[in-house]
């Protein structure tokens, strides 16, 4: 055998090249702990557990990494160092989505009698105004890797537009699969941007498990579904959240952070990332605790934790906050121990609450907040209302998406205060003046 040829037996995956994908280095399990190399793969090959990131994370001075991300780009990829993205991923075309505002909210904060410091991190502002645009772009970056030609994904709506966004800005085909039924706000903003929409009969548990099949067909040959087979470096996208508060907080850990679940992904990744600012040594090490919210007519995570349960029950869901109605949701034992480990906590919701912190927070911050804040916000407050979450310290409440979406959940008890002739009598006789 020829001396030259060895470099070729250290090769990864036979179907992919290797890929170089920034301090990525392997895939790892997260029950086993099994590493195999970058590709796109979700489960175990040795106990089929779910995949996770393993990286080599800079080492060193963390004032040298500190002032390296501040001198970065005003978006997710000042934190490209510790991302499992290639290093020139910011002059590529894509949404560049991040770095959103963190709300100081002092109004909100009395009318709940929190007597600490409360923020709102705004995550309405992102490019298709919600959080999702995070978690695609770091799954646009592995598909690019991977050789994929089209992007899809499963979606409970907010996926679905950002989806077809970061694709049509890639160049890349894209064909999204949500429930028949989401909110009209949520299909245009899927299918505007041109790539192929479909709508399932079914939950999105139904198009979950349609997309794995899809995955394992040669109809879905080609497709990188960014919650799916490429779900591992999508989830990484979460990561941004933590840091951004963090930094936004002047390199500081808050206290307590208010984590909407879904399929818990978010919530499990936020706390990934508070530990790994903790071990690069770029904020304090101090305990923080993580809440986790849902909505009571999809809550099988806070049903389990206040049942006592490590098994999450699958639920149907019934909720007006459709982009949290996962009723099986693939990290809810995950969300369960950090939340248990932290000292924090799971708490739902009911729709009317939801409604009515959606309003709290408009009237209060001038935040017009989706469902999905109006869970958070409404857990929030029942959060310390059962003495479960202190008033006194700095707490952290997310807003993973945009009021504008979601019209319909306060549209039939929000409107003009009076419809009247142009004439200043008749304004008089409203009572308004
Ligand atoms: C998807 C989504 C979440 C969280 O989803 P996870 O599956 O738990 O990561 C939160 N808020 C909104 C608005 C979403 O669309």
């Amino acid at each position: 055998m020829a001396v030259n040829t060895v470099a070729s037996t250290t090769a990864s995956d036979s179907a992919h090249p290797r890929v170089s994908l920034g301090p990525a280095v392997a895939l790892s399990c997260r029950e086993c702990g099994e590493r195999i190399p970058l590709g796109p793969h979700f489960a175990c090959t040795a106990c089929f557990g779910p995949l996770e990131i393993a990286y080599e994370l800079p080492e060193g001075d963390p004032e040298a990494l500190r002032a390296r991300i501040e001198a970065g780009p005003d978006n997710i990829w000042r934190y490209a160092p510790l991302l499992p993205v290639p290093a020139d991923v910011a002059a590529k075309p894509n949404l560049n989505p991040g770095f959103t505002k963190l709300v100081r909210a002092d109004r909100l904060a009395a009318e709940l009698g929190v007597t600490g410091e409360l923020h709102v991190k705004d995550d309405s502002g992102n490019p298709t105004h919600s959080f999702k645009d995070r978690v695609v772009a770091i799954a646009v970056e592995a598909a690019r890797a991977f050789g994929f030609t089209t992007l899809s994904c499963s979606s409970t709506g907010n996926l679905a537009g950002a989806v077809g966004a970061a694709a049509a800005r890639a160049g890349l085909r894209s064909c999204v699969f949500i429930p028949h039924d989401l909110e009209q706000g949520k299909v245009v903003m899927a299918a505007v941007y041109g790539g192929d929409l479909v709508g399932i009969e079914g939950t999105y548990d139904d198009v979950n498990r349609f997309c794995s099949e899809l995955i394992g067909d040669p109809a879905g040959e080609g497709w990188g579904f960014v919650n799916v087979n490429l779900r591992p470096y999508y989830a990484e996208g979460s990561k941004t959240l933590a840091y951004e508060i963090c930094e936004q907080l002047g390199w500081r850990l808050p206290d307590q952070l208010v984590v909407p679940i879904a399929s818990g992904s978010q919530l499990t990744k936020i706390d990934k990332g508070l530990r790994e600012l903790i071990a690069l040594g770029l904020v304090e090490d101090r305990p923080y605790k993580i809440f986790g919210a849902q909505a009571e007519g999809c809550s099988p995570v806070s049903q389990a934790f206040k049942g006592g349960h490590d098994v999450v029950r699958p639920v149907r869901p019934d909720t007006i906050a459709k982009s949290l109605a996962i009723g099986n949701p693939a990290d809810g034992p995950y969300v369960l121990d950090i939340a248990r480990r932290t000292g924090g906590a799971v708490e739902d919701v009911t729709d009317a609450q939801v409604v009515d912190a959606i309003k709290l927070l408009a009237r209060t911050e001038g935040v017009f907040a989706e469902t999905a804040g109006g869970v958070t916000v409404g857990v929030t407050r029942k959060l310390i209302e059962d003495g479960l979450l202190d008033p006194t310290l700095t707490t952290v409440v997310l807003n993973t998406g945009d009021g504008l979406k979601t019209l319909d959940a306060v549209a039939p008890t929000t409107g003009p205060s009076a419809v009247i002739r142009p004439s200043l009598d008749a304004f008089r006789a409203a009572g308004l003046a």
